[in-house]
This record gives C-alpha cells, sequence and structure tokens, in this order.
C-alpha cells in the first residue's frame, strides 16, 4: 500500500510516521519545508486536561501521554514539563499591588492571579525540532519527503489513484489531505467542509536558562481599552515563545509568502519588554507569523473524505495542532490501514458532519 500524505506539518508528518512504522509506504509531498508554517511557528504549549468537557477530551490526553512516550523513545528534542499562571499586565503609570504568588524573573508590573497547572498536567516542546524529528523517525521506517506543490488528485470514477505533484501523478492507493489552512484548495477536488486560516504574529527570545518552566496566560489591557491575552511558553532549549495578537490579514495561496505585519510585531516587542527583563531586544531569533487552520464548528476534520473512496483529510486543529497532532496520526493511520480508528474515536470530527463547500 503506498500512502500519499499532502502537507509536510505537523499533522502530516505524525501520520506519516504512525503508518510507515505499520510498514506501510509513505510519501510525504511539501511545497516549501517540513515546518515551515504553523507547524515550526507555534508555542508549542501542551495540556493534558484543558480540553476536558469538550469533544476533544480523549485526543488531548491520548496525545499529552504520546508526545512523552514519544520524547522517551525518540526524542532528539526540546520537550519539558512546565507549570503554568495566568495573571494581568498593569497599564503603564498603573497602580502596582503585591501578588500572593510571585515568581521570580517577571517584572513588578505583571501581577499573577493564580497557578493553572502544574507539570503533572503540562509541558513545552519546540514544535519545529518535534516536527522534524518525528519526520526523521517516519524516514528510518521507510518514509520519504518529496518536495514539490500538490496541484490536484487523479481519480478513476469515485476512487482516488494519485496525487498530481507539479505536473507528475504520484500513484496512491490513499490520499490524506493535511494542507492546514491550505486544506481549502482541496475542496476545489474534494467534497469538503470550509477550513480558514487565523493569524498570529510572534516572537521567539532567546532566555538561555533566566526563564524556568513556568509558562504564563496574561491578560493585557491595550491603550484602546479592549483586553488581550499574552502567551509565553518557555521551552527546554533555552528558547521562550510569545505571542499576543492576531490579525484578520487573508492567506495567501503560497505558503512561502506568509509575512509578519511589522507593526503587529512591534506591539508584540512593545509588551514583551513589559513582562521581564528576560526579553531584551537584542535576544530576539525569530520574527514570525502563521495561519493556524480553524473549522466552522471549532473541531478539526479527522477521517474518510465523503464521496471519494481512499480519500482521507486530517486538519483544522486551531490552537491546539501540537498538542494533538500524535493522537491524530496514530489513530488516522489505524483508519487508513485497518478500516477503523481504535485508540482514539474519531466519530466526533467526521468531516461528514459539516456542509461541504459548492463545488467552484
Ligand atoms: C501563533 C501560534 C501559536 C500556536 N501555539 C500552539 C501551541 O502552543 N500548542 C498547540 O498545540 N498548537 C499551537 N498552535 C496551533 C498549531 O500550530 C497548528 O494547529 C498546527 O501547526 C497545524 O498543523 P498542520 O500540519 O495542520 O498545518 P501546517 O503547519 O500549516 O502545515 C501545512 C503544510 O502544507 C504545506 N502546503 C500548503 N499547500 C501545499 C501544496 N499545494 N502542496 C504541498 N504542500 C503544501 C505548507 O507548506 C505546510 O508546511 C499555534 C498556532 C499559531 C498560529
Amino acid at each position: 500500500m503506498h500512502v500519499v500524505i499532502c502537507g509536510g506539518g505537523v499533522i502530516g508528518v505524525c501520520t506519516g510516521y504512525f503508518l510507515a512504522r505499520r510498514g506501510i509506504d509513505v510519501t510525504v509531498v511539501e511545497r516549501c519545508a517540513v515546518a515551515s508554517s504553523a507547524s515550526g511557528k507555534a508555542g508549542g504549549f501542551l495540556a493534558r486536561d484543558w480540553c476536558a468537557g469538550s469533544p476533544l477530551d480523549a485526543l488531548a490526553r491520548r496525545s499529552f501521554a504520546l508526545h512523552a512516550r514519544l520524547h522517551e523513545e525518540l526524542g532528539h528534542w526540546s520537550y519539558q514539563r512546565v507549570s503554568s499562571y495566568s495573571g494581568l499586565v498593569v497599564p503603564e503609570g498603573g497602580r502596582r499591588r503585591h501578588t500572593a504568588t510571585k515568581l521570580g524573573w517577571i517584572s513588578d508590573g505583571v501581577i499573577i492571579g493564580g497557578q493553572l497547572s502544574t507539570t503533572e498536567t503540562t509541558a513545552t516542546v519546540n514544535p519545529r525540532a518535534f516536527t522534524f524529528g518525528m519526520m526523521r523517525a517516519a524516514q528510518k521506517h521507510g518514509a520519504s519527503v518529496r518536495h514539490g506543490e500538490v496541484t490536484g488528485l487523479s481519480r478513476r470514477g469515485d476512487r482516488l489513484v494519485g496525487v498530481d505533484v507539479d505536473g507528475e501523478t504520484i500513484a496512491a492507493d490513499a490520499v490524506v489531505i493535511a494542507l492546514g489552512p491550505w486544506s481549502l484548495r482541496a475542496a476545489q477536488w474534494l467534497s469538503l467542509p470550509l477550513v480558514y486560516g487565523l493569524q498570529s504574529p510572534s516572537l521567539v527570545y532567546d532566555t538561555a536558562k533566566d526563564v524556568p518552566p513556568e509558562a504564563l496566560f496574561l491578560d493585557y489591557q491595550q491603550d484602546s481599552g479592549s483586553t488581550i491575552g499574552v502567551e509565553v511558553f518557555p521551552r527546554a532549549d533555552g528558547s521562550t515563545h510569545i505571542a499576543a495578537l492576531s490579525s484578520q490579514d487573508p492567506l495567501p495561496m503560497d505558503p512561502a509568502e506568509v509575512k509578519p505585519d511589522p507593526d503587529g510585531l512591534k506591539a508584540t516587542q512593545a509588551i514583551c519588554e513589559r513582562l521581564s527583563p528576560a526579553f531584551r531586544p537584542e535576544r530576539i531569533i525569530a520574527r514570525q507569523a502563521c495561519f493556524r487552520p480553524v473549522t466552522q464548528d471549532g473541531l478539526p476534520l479527522i477521517g474518510k473524505v465523503p464521496g471519494s473512496e481512499g480519500a482521507y483529510i486530517a486538519t483544522g486543529h486551531s490552537v491546539w495542532g501540537i498538542l494533538n497532532a500524535p493522537a491524530t496520526g496514530e489513530a488516522l493511520a489505524e483508519l487508513v490501514a485497518g478500516g477503523s480508528a481504535e485508540t482514539t474515536d474519531l466519530t466526533p470530527f467526521d468531516p461528514a458532519r459539516l456542509r461541504p463547500l459548492d463545488p467552484a
């Protein structure tokens, strides 16, 4: 059996790993580079039970456990358990109060409201290193990466027989669409619901050991009076990822054209400088932006594409794509190889639950 996976983000790569581990022949087709989009630019925060009460709960719990196991078995990537805290950034000139919880590395203008989690239930991973590590592990099981742009699918009747890549057709017994927000493009070829992209700029700092394994979720009041969330994720490799804003910028059709808005980055940098002396401008190692894939009901699409034999999709993981990639890949590999998902029930994520877009 030959499975072609369209997209070398964390979802495509994890699916490729779990298929290749079963001895299945896998080709991952990636237009730019593995982990070049959101999967290389995300924060990498992982939580065991923050999806409790939602249909994502079982997927998240399974994935959290798999992250730990994969890191132990294969991990040449940065992974660490972290505790996490909520708080707020006092407006400039505002009154500073003493707080019950004091973190030694943050500035006085940040008030910690409480502890959200311990190292039992939360962790961070460097998402680029994780995605690369999983791709390397898949390659050890025989998977390959093909650099190229997926431009269409070849079919015989209702059955898919191949993937069109740069003018050539790669024969396939099964095809997995894992193009992140660009999965929308596959709605031209398959009966699929809407997937769209939401952009956020972020900064990565080289903070060495100055930031302990303490993630922060802070409210920050803007001059306009509105409040935004600031997320600070320290990783084991000494880098700290900070994202604060989102933008309404449209998704460019070419992933290589995703560029951060300079004003958004400047605003994010100004916020970071108020959080801790660890976030000095000369320590910035990445100024970036990426689009997370989102669906109409906020749940991912994972499973068979209705009406096309041999077609599968895995996308729309929104803010939890790095967390949920391992269990998505594991369960989808079971579905593709054996006809049913065993380890996680994929019913809540069945693409057939949403109305497909009308064909162009
Ligand atoms: C700022 C930010 C912070 C985040 N933080 C976290 C976090 O802390 N924890 C968490 O769990 N999640 C987080 N996420 C979410 C996570 O990053 C995404 O859900 C996840 O990376 C999506 O992975 P993907 O593989 O579906 O898509 P992508 O990473 O977008 O991968 C899709 C791939 O398809 C390729 N491609 C596109 N078109 C074609 C084509 N025609 N042919 C071939 N290849 C193509 C692209 O180049 C790309 O590499 C964050 C997201 C953002 C934006």
